[in-house]
C-alpha cells in the first residue's frame, strides 16, 4: 500500500457488527466476560480499547513499523521511552530540542540518575564522541524545533547500531509523509500527534512506533503500567485527522516554500531557517531523507530586537499567535518568550533561539493571503 492510501486504510478494517466504515467509538472502560478470562481480547480500557487499537494500527502503518502505541500527549510518549532506562544510563540528545522534552529530561529524569549529553548533531559523526558503555539511548529531533536543523538519521542509526544503543527519533515536524525514520534505521519513532497527525489543533496526543517485538512488548508494558493512554473519542478524532494527512502536508509544503522565499527576499529580515534553501547547512541531508521540506519556518529580523519581534507577532492577523503547530491554520510563535522560555537564555542563545526569532507554522490557507499578512505585519 502506498502512503496516500495508508493514511485512509492503513491498519483499518470495517466494523464487524454493522459494517460501519469509520471505527466505532468504544466509549467503555470495561468489557463483559462469560467466565473469568472469557473475553474477546479486551478486558479494561487502560490496557486495550478497540478504537485506540485501530489508531495504533494506523500509526504503525504510517511509519512502516509493526507496532504502534498511542499516549495522552507527546511528552507522555517520550516519558514511556525514558522508562526503558535505569539509573546510571546515559542519553545523547540534540541540544536544539523541543523545550518540553528538555524539561522532562533535565528536571524529571536527571534526578532519577539518568545522565544527558545535549550536543549539536548537525555533524552526526559527533555523536560517537559521547558514546560510552553507559549510553543506552540516542534521541534525535529532525528537523529541530525551532531552528530547523537537520540531523542525518542514517548516520545516527549506524552509530547506534555499532554500539548497540537505541535510536529514537522525534518525527513531529516532518511527519511520516516527509520522512520515515524506521526505514532509515531508527528503533523508535515518536510523534506529538497533537501537531500534524491530528492536524486540526483539537487533540493533545502522542505516538510511538517500533518494528521490534521485544521493544514493543516493553513499551506496551510501560503504557499499561504507567497508564498515560488516550481516550476513545480522541482516538477517533485522530484517525479522522490522519485521513487527510497527505493532502494537508502537500499544501503545507507548497505554502511553506512560498513564505520562506518571500521572507528570504525581505529587506528587514536577517535570516530565514528552512531546510529547502540550498544555503541551509544540511540541505543535502534534508534532500536525501525527506521528500519535501514542510511548513515550519523560523526567521530573525535585522537588529535582533525583542520589541520588533513582539510587534510583528502582535500585528499578524491570519497567523494566530499561539503555542503549538501543525494545524490547518497558520500560527506564529516567539520561542524565547513562549515554547523555549523554560530553557535558560544563555543555553537557548547558543542554539540560535535569539530574542528576535519568530517561528511560523504555515497552514493551508491561500498562499496570497498568508504573504499579504506577513507584508502588513513586518512593514
Ligand atoms: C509539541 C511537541 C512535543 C510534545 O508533545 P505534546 O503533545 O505537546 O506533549 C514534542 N516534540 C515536539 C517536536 C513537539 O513539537
Amino acid at each position: 500500500m502506498k502512503f496516500n492510501t495508508k493514511t485512509i486504510h492503513g491498519g483499518q478494517e470495517h466494523d464487524k457488527a454493522y459494517g460501519a466504515v469509520m471505527p466505532p467509538i468504544y466509549q467503555t472502560s470495561t468489557y463483559a466476560q462469560t467466565t473469568p478470562g472469557g473475553h474477546k481480547g479486551f478486558e479494561y480500557s487502560r490496557t486495550h480499547n478497540p478504537t485506540r487499537a485501530a489508531l495504533e494500527r494506523s500509526f504503525a502503518s504510517l511509519e512502516n513499523g509493526n507496532f504502534g502505541l498511542a499516549f495522552s500527549s507527546g511528552l507522555a510518549a517520550i516519558d514511556a521511552v525514558m522508562k526503558l532506562l535505569q539509573p546510571g544510563d546515559e542519553v545523547i540528545s540534540t541540544n536544539d530540542l523541543y523545550g518540553g522534552s528538555y524539561r522532562l529530561f533535565t528536571q524529571i529524569y536527571a534526578k532519577f540518575g539518568i545522565k544527558f549529553h545535549f550536543i549539536g548533531m548537525e555533524n552526526a559523526d559527533r555523536i560517537e564522541d559521547f558514546v560510552n558503555e553507559n549510553t543506552k539511548l540516542i534521541w534525535v529531533e529532525t528537523p529541530t524545533n525551532p531552528m530547523l536543523n537537520v540531523i542525518d538519521i542514517k548516520k545516527a542509526a549506524s552509530i547506534a547500531n555499532k554500539h548497540n544503543i537505541l535510536l529514537g527519533v522525534d518525527n513531529t515536524f516532518a511527519t511520516p509523509y516527509l520522512q520515515q525514520p524506521l526505514n532509515l534505521g531508527a528503533d523508535i519513532v515518536m510523534h506529538s500527534a497533537t501537531k500534524y497527525l491530528g492536524g486540526h489543533s483539537d487533540i493533545v496526543m502522542g505516538a510511538l512506533v517500533v518494528k521490534d517485538k521485544d521493544l514493543a512488548d516493553k513499551l506496551y508494558f510501560i503504557q499499561n503500567a504507567s497508564g498515560a493512554i488516550c481516550g476513545p473519542q480522541d482516538s477517533f478524532l485522530m484517525l479522522r485527522g490522519i485521513k487527510t494527512l497527505h493532502v494537508r502536508m502537500q499544501r503545507h509544503c507548497e505554502n511553506g516554500k512560498a513564505v520562506a522565499h518571500y521572507l528570504n527576499n525581505h529587506p528587514k529580515i536577517e535570516k530565514v531557517y528552512w531546510p529547502g534553501f540550498e544555503h541551509h547547512p544540511n540541505h543535502k541531508v534534508a534532500k536525501a531523507q525527506m521528500s519535501d521540506f514542510g511548513g515550519m519556518i523560523s526567521f530573525t529580523t535585522k537588529g535582533n530586537s525583542y520589541e520588533d519581534a513582539i510587534k510583528i507577532v502582535e500585528k499578524l492577523k491570519i497567523f494566530t499567535l499561539a503555542e503549538s503547530l501543525g494545524g490547518v491554520e497558520s500560527l506564529s510563535g516567539h520561542p524565547a518568550s513562549m515554547t523555549h522560555a523554560s530553557i535558560p537564555k544563555e543555553e537557548r542563545e547558543k542554539t540560535g533561539v535569539v530574542d528576535s526569532l519568530i517561528r511560523l507554522s504555515v497552514g493551508i490557507e491561500d498562499e496570497a493571503d498568508l504573504i499579504e499578512d506577513l507584508r502588513q505585519a513586518i512593514g
